[in-house]
């Protein structure tokens, strides 16, 4: 069994900073102290002067999925090699659901594509059809681990959108097993209602992308999802949250859990105007300039509970110049880049780097009932830490990404790669190279654990 000594390091823990040592035996962490020494047989890693985080978790990624006609540029082996250069150690992606498939075949099916990641990871559950069949197989999966499920309130025109009625109803399903449910909240009719004069004018440049889609068409559909949370009493996750007027009526609600994106806390509606305004086409779009200060807000004040990345990146061929805004497959590329961009960010704005590690890592791992296997620096934890020197910021980095994609939204910020990269005791990244002697497994989330933050 390999043993592993990570000496002198200074361990971000989710409530607190330590300087104590990591004994890595086999896949699990063994022992946490000061002054730990190491026997014959055991590698010791001089860690003075680094941070020690835990494995990052990245809740929210899109790996090789089909939309309209393009196939975004990762699939689960390109995109978890970018995601563990980057320490990002677990995924939780998303099941599609085809025509005719139960909800347990289009889990299965993903499961299979799962195979290929290096993070290990887990799946949410969509459900994109209105049909009391598939809800029955909701309490089977929750047993096996698949305890979290996402709808779309918008999306009418393909075919995957839900009433708030139809939510109400799968909600409850969902509180009655203890699951969770996620949602993309952007209101369908206020969508409509700016999307069809723009069209209807021929407006369809990148720069009207964002005007199709208001920020009132999120804060309306996050306040129905509130109600329904308090009529229902089921836990509800609203992914890529991205407006104040979003996070107002999210916050302070028990079982309301925000996700944000990098790309919310970094960059404005302003990028639609630069000559690749076209790569930066996502759902939601990006906002006016003080909603990034409101998203800020919203996580210093801890309303804000995880950073996800909806990782789901697409080459500068498959966003040629000219498509109207509407055709532009939706997606950005983020996986590789959301810690080191951040901890950077938390760094430069002198914020408290547990908060950090509660927000990329710990919060997560609770929600989908994986911690502390997941998520916790502490004996018996999976071995999943990532090693970074604070001092080794870069603002040429671009290069260095291992990612597929040519293209990435955030070269403009600085960034702290991470030196050495640990998944269930597997030394993964080592001084910066990767390494990628294993694969990642499935982890099954528990729904009795989940949820208690
Ligand atoms: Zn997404």
């Amino acid at each position: 069994m390999n043993k592993i000594l990570l000496k002198n390091g200074t361990l971000i823990l989710p409530e607190t900073t330590v300087n104590k040592d990591i004994l890595i035996r086999g896949e699990t962490i063994s022992d946490i102290d000061t002054d730990l020494h190491s026997k014959p047989g055991t590698e010791v890693v001089d860690c003075a002067g680094k941070l020690i985080f835990p494995g990052i978790l990245d809740p929210h990624t899109h790996m090789g999925i089909p939309i309209k006609d393009g196939i975004s540029a990762d699939n689960f082996e390109t995109g978890t090699r970018s995601a563990i250069h980057g320490g990002v150690t677990t995924i939780i992606d998303f099941t599609i659901l085809e025509e005719d498939q139960t909800l347990f075949e289009s889990v299965e099916k993903r499961l299979k594509l799962a195979e290929y990641s290096y993070s290990d990871y887990s799946l949410h559950c969509n459900i994109t059809r209105f049909s009391k069949k598939l809800f029955n197989e909701i309490p089977k999966l929750i047993q096996s681990g698949i305890i979290s499920f996402k709808v779309f309130t918008t999306y009418e025109e393909v075919g995957i959108m839900f009433t708030y009625e139809q939510i109400e109803e799968v909600a409850k399903i969902i509180a009655e097993h203890r699951g969770l449910l996620m949602v993309h909240a952007e209101d369908n009719r206020i969508i409509q209602n700016a999307f069809k004069p723009l069209i209807s004018r021929n407006l369809t440049e990148p720069l009207y992308h964002p005007l199709s889609r208001p920020d009132t068409a999120e804060a309306t559909a996050v306040e129905r999802m509130v109600n329904i949370s308090i009529q229902t009493g089921c836990p509800i996750y609203i992914v890529h949250l991205s407006s104040a007027k979003g996070l107002k009526w999210a916050q302070h609600q028990e079982k309301v859990f925000v996700e944000t994106c990098p790309q919310y806390l970094l960059l404005d509606d302003r990028v639609y105007h630069q000559d690749d305004g076209r790569m930066f086409v996502t759902s939601p779009p990006h906002r006016k300039t003080e909603n990034i200060k409101a998203l800020w807000q919203g996580i210093i004040n801890g309303n804000i509970q995880t950073i996800g990345t909806d990782h789901c990146p697409f080459l500068i061929s498959d966003k040629e110049v000219g498509i109207p805004f509407q055709n532009i497959p939706n997606g950005m590329g983020g996986v590789e880049t959301l810690f080191p961009v951040m901890l950077a960010q938390f760094i430069q704005k002198g914020l408290d780097l547990s908060l950090l590690s509660r927000l990329l890592s710990t919060n997560a791992a609770k929600l989908f009932g994986i911690y502390p296997r997941k998520g916790a620096l502490i004996p018996n934890a999976d071995a999943d830490l990532v090693v970074v020197d604070p001092h080794k910021v870069s603002t040429d980095w671009f290069n260095d990404l291992v990612s597929v994609t040519d293209w990435n939204a955030f070269v403009q910020f600085p960034a702290i790669f991470p030196e050495h990269v640990f998944r269930r005791g597997d030394w993964l990244v080592k001084n910066g190279e990767l390494s990628l002697s294993s694969r990642g497994i499935f982890l099954a989330g528990d729904a009795l654990s989940s949820h208690h933050l």
